[in-house]
Formats: structure tokens, C-alpha cells, sequence
């Protein structure tokens, strides 16, 4: 079979070789983190990511190269080109590593996002948080993940503050129009070299302090508002000529708008649920997708609410799941234990999640609550 070359080890990448291993890929990871999660079920190179040697030696080793997240250094995208096969191309991360220019890009492609302004200087935010009235949310262009480089301006006595420690960064600044939203959902689409295209059903995201904690599927919106957004997302794989998946993170008003909040050209943490719950998982879409098979059914099989396990969760999951009567069959519902191999739980970071399959998305979260585990975060979808 054919190698396939990772950019970076993280857990996508981790669940990106579980996947393709099961297809008869092998894996070779380029990650800086001693026995990165990918690392442990594939080969590593153990090296910084803008390590041209190493990234040498990844295009040398590989058939198809891919990236679990998008802040690949342009000089190292444009040398793997350059040297090896990377099906989604490098314009698609010039793209999506930078606020300012995926906004134009997916306005190109017919599809609206929150109203904003690029801001130069604290004089162009000034006027601009004056236009948009507060709340108005400041953001760097490049670097920020989890809520970090971001700034929601409250009233315009922060202007000054916001702009001084967002502009630190070095990076340019956007303005954006806050957007009261009512739900927020995601959706998942991959489109194949040879222009194939599916998108998974939306996730209904719930975030704890910018943090996805839980996503649930069926999303509770309207089945005509779940196929506008799957659409929207299909316009977007169309219009940015992806190859691989694109996740479309979506605000949902109440009057039924929807405006896209940003994209990720990978696997994203709203469509672990896929794992389980659809006929083909995210991570095997993806696979298919750069490596020029057909498309797989992305269906959903079952109502499922994924929930993240971080740091804080791990002990008390650990304990909670492996018995039994963790309540589950009571309420009927599944739940899957997904763990990302690593070793300090630290809190707020990343180490698995669990896939709550159920006959109902309520059963789902009422397992979740009853397992005391997320206490803290239940009041985040109760309200
Ligand atoms: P991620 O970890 O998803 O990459 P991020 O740091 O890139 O996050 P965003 O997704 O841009 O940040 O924003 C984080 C969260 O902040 C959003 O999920 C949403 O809840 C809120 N938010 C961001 N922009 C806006 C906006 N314009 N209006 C209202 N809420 C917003
Ligand atoms: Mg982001
Ligand atoms: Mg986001």
C-alpha cells in the first residue's frame, strides 16, 4: 500500500492513521512532541514543523502528504509540493490561516459571514466599533485557536486596551460584527480530487469557554435550516476548490440567518460523533477524499452527542465509563470512549472525547448529566 505523510501528530492526526490503517495505508507523522498521539500508532519524525530537512525527509518517505491543522509554514507547503504529492494543495491553508482572506474567499463564494472590518490602527477600530455598536468581537488575522487572539469590546472605553494587546501579536486585526446567535453548528464536507462532493449532517456545537465541549446530532434546528447549511458548506468545498475535508463553523439566528464564523481545511472536533455515527467517519472521508477513492455514505445511523473529555474529565471518565452501572443501559444509550494516547492531563487540553450514542440526542444528554462528570459545563446547554 501507499504511505501517506502527516503534518503534524495531534489526535487528528492519530485518528486520521487509525482510519487509514484500517484501509491499508501506512503513516509517517512529522511532529516535534516525543511520542506525539499519531506517533504512537505510526512512524514519526520527531522535528519543528518549518524543519526543512525533516520536512525532506517526509516528502522522501511519502506518497500523499496531508495536514492535521492549518498553520503549515508556506516555505514548507511550497517545498512538499514541490517534492512530493499534496493533493489539497498549499492555496486552500494560504487561505484558511488567515481571518481576513478566508472571509473574502467564502464571500466569493456567494456565502455570507458576520459583517467586519479589516482594522489598521486604534483610529480605524474606533470608527469601526462605532459602526457596528458594541458588543463587537476583535480578533488577530492569524494564530488564534480556542478563543486565544480574541477580544469581545464591550464598550468603547476598551478600544485602546483591546488594540494594544490583540496588535502584540504582530499579525493584522479584524473587527467583526458580534452576531446574538442561537445556536451555533458546524458542517463537514469533503470533496474528492475529482471534484466528488458530501457533506455530514450539521453538529449543533456548544462551547464552554471557547472550548467545544459538546456537540449534538441531530442538531436541534429545522430540517430545512440543516440542508441550507449543508449546501452553504457544499458552496464553500465548490467555490474554494477543496480537496480533503473543509469544516464550516456557522452562527444560526433566530430569524433563521446563517453566517459563517470561520473554516478549518481538516478534520475537525464537531465531527468526532462521525466515528460512530455515520456510515463513513470523518477521518475515512478524508482519506478517501486526497487519496482519489470514491466518496463514502456520510449518513447518520443514530442520534449521538459527542462529548469532550479534557484534562479535568479524564480520572473521573475513566472511572465512571469502565464500570457498570454507569447508567447507561438504563437509559439505553452507548457510550464510546475515544483517548488520545497522552500523558499529562493537564486541565482544559484535549484527551479524548466520547461518543454517547442513543435512541434520542436527549437520553444522550441526560446520561452526560447524570454521570456527574461535566457538572461545571452542564448549565452551558441547559440555557
Ligand atoms: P477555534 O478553537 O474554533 O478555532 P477560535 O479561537 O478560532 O476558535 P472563533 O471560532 O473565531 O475562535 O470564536 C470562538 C467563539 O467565540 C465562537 O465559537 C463563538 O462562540 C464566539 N464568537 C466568535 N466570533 C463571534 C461573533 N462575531 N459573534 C458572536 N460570537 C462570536
Ligand atoms: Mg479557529
Ligand atoms: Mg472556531
Amino acid at each position: 500500500g501507499s504511505t501517506i505523510g502527516l503534518l503534524g501528530g495531534g489526535q487528528l492526526g492519530r485518528m486520521l492513521a487509525q482510519a487509514g490503517s484500517a484501509m491499508g495505508y501506512r503513516f509517517i507523522a512529522l511532529d516535534p512532541t516525543p511520542e506525539a498521539p499519531a506517533g504512537q500508532v505510526a512512524r514519526q519524525i520527531e522535528a519543528a514543523y518549518d524543519d526543512r530537512e525533516a520536512a525532506r525527509q517526509l516528502a522522501e518517505r511519502a506518497d500523499v502528504i496531508t495536514y492535521e491543522f492549518e498553520n503549515v509554514d508556506a516555505g514548507v507547503a511550497a517545498m512538499l509540493m514541490a517534492e512530493s504529492y499534496v493533493p489539497q494543495g498549499s492555496h486552500l491553508l494560504y487561505t484558511t490561516q488567515h481571518r481576513l482572506r478566508e472571509k473574502r474567499a467564502i464571500e466569493a463564494a456567494g456565502v455570507q459571514v458576520a459583517p467586519y472590518r479589516e482594522i489598521g490602527n486604534a483610529d480605524e477600530l474606533r470608527e469601526a466599533v462605532s459602526a457596528f455598536g458594541t458588543p463587537c468581537v476583535l480578533k488577530t488575522a492569524t494564530g488564534g485557536y480556542d478563543g486565544k487572539g480574541q477580544w469581545v469590546i464591550r464598550s468603547e472605553s476598551e478600544i485602546d486596551e483591546a488594540y494594544e494587546t490583540l496588535s502584540r501579536a504582530g499579525t493584522e486585526l479584524v473587527l467583526e460584527q458580534f452576531i446574538a446567535f442561537r445556536k451555533e453548528i458546524s458542517v463537514i464536507a469533503a470533496r474528492s480530487a475529482q471534484g466528488e462532493i458530501k457533506a455530514f449532517p450539521p453538529a449543533e456545537n456548544i462551547h464552554v469557554e471557547n472550548i467545544l465541549h459538546l456537540s449534538v446530532v441531530p442538531a436541534r434546528i429545522e430540517d430545512e435550516l440543516q440542508r441550507k447549511a449543508e449546501e452553504l458548506a457544499i458552496r464553500i468545498a465548490e467555490g474554494l476548490g477543496v480537496v480533503g475535508l473543509i469544516a464550516v463553523e456557522l452562527f444560526v439566528t433566530e430569524s433563521g440567518e446563517l453566517y459563517v464564523n470561520e473554516l478549518a481545511p481538516r478534520p475537525h472536533n464537531s465531527g468526532h460523533y462521525t466515528m460512530e455515527a455515520c456510515r463513513t467517519s470523518q477521518f475515512e472521508q478524508h482519506i478517501r477524499a486526497i487519496c482519489g477513492l470514491p466518496l463514502g455514505d456520510p449518513s447518520l445511523m443514530t442520534p449521538v452527542v459527542m462529548v469532550n473529555v479534557l484534562g479535568q474529565h479524564v480520572e473521573p471518565v475513566l472511572k465512571r465509563i469502565a464500570c457498570k452501572d454507569s447508567g447507561a443501559e438504563a437509559l439505553g444509550v452507548e457510550p464510546k470512549l475515544h483517548l488520545y494516547g497522552k500523558k499529562d492531563a493537564v486541565a482544559k487540553r484535549k484527551m479524548g472525547h466520547v461518543n454517547v450514542l442513543a435512541t434520542t440526542v436527549e437520553d444522550a444528554l441526560q446520561w452526560v448529566e447524570n454521570t456527574g462528570i461535566w457538572e461545571q459545563e452542564t448549565q452551558a446547554w441547559k440555557v
